[in-house]
């Protein structure tokens, strides 16, 4: 990439959360190989983001690749609408297989925001079709659910600026954060403070949304699978849906197939995103029980009312079967329970750094939470003059590396981390 080019995106590609006028600076990555990405110098960086949770076997998969060649050579795309193919009925068998016996229906959609909109609507759906107006989600208060206005509705509300949206987006209900940490002491009290608000609005809430276990990009927080248990228990007792976001969870990242599993509990509905494709191509998948979707269907409209046009895409379904014959033929349990254990020792002893406030790992997921707010743009420089990709948001300095990742690879990632803890510059004291 030239100058020029870098220019030409400058002044006219947007990118995520950035301004168009004072941009952050953006890297031109030319290749990405494994778990590293080769920039247009021929520099090579490591991995440590997955490209967002997503690329669990690593770049340019031989056999994610030869996946997408077979499909499409036979045909990249045909509708959804009146017509099926043997990639989609071969993902969606999968999917049911892999998931909780009772998750039997999936809706396949573009990207995980979009798996939201669809797990409310049915819940919408769901209620009207029961007689019922049920119009409010209950959620949980810093969690991440995308970035369209349903999804939006129910992130958290500071994090995700409602005060831009007053007067047009729903309201809905945020319990507080929970405070039992993931490795910690059971507190009661947050559960206390769910049920208050769920006994208040019981007969409003079509559904209870969140993220099991770990809360995503609204502050990776790992919290106590109690709660999540007790939650179960409390939708039960009160008919009201479950919704798991596990677009970020799924797939192995915390150490289980997916997080609810930490609480031996399934959900009426489950998101799934990101890791579905192995990190090749948008793809989403919302599951949900045989109740669900006949009594959506038993309703007033007939149907589920959603149909996005390139719904059950091929090459995505091909890409993402594949991506699972992976999983489930692979070592993920074992890598990620390594690099789980290499976390830790590299991490956890960062405590001790004067600008280091918490630091969290569980599964391929490490968390360095600092006091200040890093200085985006000299700390992203940081990184990638250390030949590493880390891309840190706020207080948080966070690694998802590909499951394939070796021990060296991550060491190079932790020892950035290390360094730039001892560079106050970075740090917006
Ligand atoms: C990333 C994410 C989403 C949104 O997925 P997109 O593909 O970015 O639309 C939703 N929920 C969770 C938990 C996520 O991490």
């Amino acid at each position: 990439m030239t100058p020029a080019d870098l220019e030409f995106d400058r002044q006219h590609i947007w990118h995520p959360y950035t301004s168009m006028s004072q941009p952050l600076p953006t890297w031109p990555v030319v290749a990405a190989r494994g778990c590293e990405l080769e920039l247009a110098s021929g520099e090579r960086l490591v991995d440590g983001m997955s490209s967002w949770w997503a690329a669990i076997h690593g770049y340019n998969h031989p056999r994610l690749n030869a996946a997408l060649e077979r499909q499409m050579a036979q045909m990249s795309h045909v509708m959804f609408g009146g017509i099926t193919h043997p990639a989609a009925v071969d993902l969606c068998r999968r999917l049911v297989a892999m998931t909780p016996d009772a998750l039997e229906c999936v809706f396949l959609a573009d990207s995980g925001s979009m798996a939201v909109e669809v797990a409310m609507k049915m819940a919408l759906q769901y209620w009207q079709a029961k007689g019922e107006s049920r119009q409010r989600f209950l959620t949980l208060r810093n969690g991440y659910h995308g970035d369209t206005f349903g999804a939006m509705s129910v992130c958290d509300p500071d994090n995700s600026m409602h005060s831009l949206w007053r007067g047009y987006l729903p309201e809905n209900l945020f319990a507080p954060a929970p405070q039992s940490r993931f490795d910690g002491e059971w507190d009661e009290r947050d559960l206390a403070a769910f049920a208050r608000l769920m006994a208040a609005h019981r007969h409003e809430i079509a559904a209870v949304i969140l993220e099991p276990v770990v809360q995503g990009a609204g502050g990776m927080r790992m919290w106590h699978p109690e709660l999540l248990r007790q939650i179960r228990r409390l939708c039960d007792r009160e008919g009201i849906l479950l919704i798991a976001d596990e677009i970020a969870t799924g797939f192995g990242r915390t150490g289980k197939l997916f997080a609810c599993e930490h609480a031996d509990i399934s959900a009426d509905i489950l998101c799934l995103g990101k890791a579905l494709t192995g990190g090749t191509m948008t793809l989403s998948a919302t599951l949900t029980t045989r109740h669900v979707a006949e009594t959506i269907s038993n309703g007033e409209a007939g149907c589920f009312m959603h149909g996005p046009t390139f719904m059950g895409n091929p090459l995505a379904c091909a890409v993402a079967c594949e991506s699972l014959a992976l999983l489930e033929q692979g070592d993920w349990q074992s890598q990620v329970a390594a690099i789980e254990t290499q976390l830790r020792q590299a991490l956890l002893p960062l405590c001790d750094e004067p600008e280091v406030a918490d630091v969290r790992v569980l599964g391929a997921i490490g968390v360095v939470e600092t006091h200040s707010p890093a200085n985006m743009a000299a700390l992203q420089r940081f990184f990638v003059e250390s030949g590493v990709w880390i891309r840190p948001f706020g207080r948080l300095i966070y690694l998802m590396p590909p499951y394939v990742i070796t021990p060296e690879q991550l060491t190079r990632l932790t020892d950035a981390i290390a360094a730039a803890l001892r560079q106050p510059a970075l740090f917006q004291r």
